[in-house]
């Protein structure tokens, strides 16, 4: 098979990594990849907001099977070009993808399917917006209806806090984004991320996982993309998942089948989860990134199986091959970030590391120049590792940290501390 992945971060690059030890893979192009990417696969500079270049780009180069990695293309159809050109493909049509590029709709299928989340309201008046937040008080989540790439959110424990943010939001802070808000009831608990897998009628676990948002250690500092995970998430019991499965995401299904949008690809469940009830926090409609790392590094060469079965409708006879083990990564990121960082620093000593099945080093934000490996993004390296226990996994992720020459970044010491 001749596979092409859209997407050049960490996540593309585990992606990349698992669908390369399948033996069903005869040629892998990502577009646009990175320098990590690229000691693996091909990569090809492409468009991959142009659905209608990567249909082109696809049948060009034979591509039986594409990948998609972030939400971006998927939002703007990129799935629905290529399924239009005949091309087989992993992700959401544009409609099915609106479970993540807006917040309101997913509210509203949440309310007909009566899957338990956090209360709500929906504004496209700043006004009646502000009467809400009185109403309710603090604390309260004000979030900017669209992509806003996890930055429009805005807990607020006071209720000028949340005022606040909707005179931002609605003065253009997030532009089209903000025009729109959903203002929620805060939810307490421990989160976990839940990967499922859909073909439009069926649906399968590709298990959990639990990020690191916040920028420092103990969870203290501003928000991030995501600073290490680790998988599985031990929060997400058998019995939770299944709640979880049966009350948010079966029903979730259902209603979008029923709207004539069937959802075909990952769906990223994020829960709240207090005395063993899950609650739904959002849905992503791609795997996550850095959780994404630690799931392929568990699934190996079956995960390229798992979504080809997603794409053509075959998971009704599908089964995930779980082994007993774990899988963390350490995100590395350069000085400053999430605020303003320098890109270009040198990163050393990564040619000494062992890459295998259990150890590898997942390119976020590089490029290579001249030989050496230079840092071109906010997180740049995901230094992963799988163990039979966490512990193991963890120790192993941090050995390699600490042999990476680069004083030009910095990561958190304390990644996977929940579940230890
Ligand atoms: P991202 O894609 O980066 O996860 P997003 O913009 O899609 O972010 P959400 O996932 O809705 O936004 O919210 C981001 C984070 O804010 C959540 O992961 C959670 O920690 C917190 N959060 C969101 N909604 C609530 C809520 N109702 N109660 C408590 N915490 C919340």
């Amino acid at each position: 098979m001749n596979i092409l992945i859209l997407g050049s971060g960490g996540r593309e690059h585990a992606l990349a990594w698992a669908v390369m030890q399948n033996p069903k893979c005869d040629k892998l192009i990502v577009a646009p990849g990175n320098a990590g990417i690229a000691q693996i696969a091909e990569c090809a500079d492409l468009d991959i907001m142009n659905g209608g270049a990567v249909a082109v780009f696809a049948e060009a180069n034979a591509i039986d099977f594409v990948i998609v990695g972030p939400e971006a293309p998927l939002a703007t159809g990129v799935a629905d070009r290529l399924r239009d050109a005949g091309v087989l493909v992993f992700g959401p049509s544009e409609g099915a993808a609106r479970l993540e590029a807006s917040k309101s709709f997913t509210k509203e299928v949440c309310d007909a399917s009566n899957a338990p989340t956090a209360g709500y309201g929906h504004f496209t008046d700043a006004e009646a917006a502000k009467a809400y937040i009185r109403e309710q008080g603090a604390p309260i989540v004000v979030k900017a209806d669209g992509l806003a790439a996890g930055k429009g959110v805005i807990m607020a424990f006071d209720i000028q806090t949340a005022l606040d943010a909707i005179d931002d939001m609605f003065g253009g802070a997030f532009g089209g984004a903000g025009a729109e808000v959903v203002i929620e009831e805060f939810m307490e608990g421990e989160e976990a991320s839940l990967f499922v897998l859909c073909d439009g009628e069926n649906i399968l676990s590709m298990g959990s996982a639990q990020d690191h948002k916040r920028v420092g250690d103990g969870d203290t500092g501003p928000n991030t993309g995501g600073m290490g995970a680790y998988s599985p998430a031990p929060v997400l019991s058998a019995e939770i998942e299944a709640r979880a499965m049966e009350q948010i995401v079966q029903p979730t299904m259902a209603e979008m089948a029923k709207r004539g949008m069937p959802y075909q690809g990952v769906l990223y469940v994020g829960l709240m989860i207090k005395d063993g009830q899950p609650r739904l926090v959002e849905y992503n409609v791609r795997f996550g990134d850095p959780e994404c790392q630690v799931l392929m590094m568990r699934l190996g060469a079956q995960a390229m199986d798992l979504m080809h079965a997603a794409a053509e409708g075959r998971l009704n006879d599908t089964r995930v091959n779980w082994g007993d083990d774990h899988a963390i990564t350490v995100v590395m990121a350069a000085n400053g970030y999430p605020g303003s960082y320098e890109k270009g620093s040198e990163i050393n000593g990564l040619d000494a590391l062992p890459e295998n099945s259990k150890n590898m080093v997942f390119h976020a934000g590089t490029k290579a120049e001249g030989g050496a490996i230079l840092a071109s993004g906010g997180r740049v390296l995901n230094v992963t590792a799988r163990g039979d226990t966490l512990q193991e996994a963890r120790d192993r992720a941090y050995a390699m940290v600490e042999a990476i020459d680069w004083p030009g970044g910095f990561y958190r010491n304390d990644i996977g501390w929940r579940a230890l």
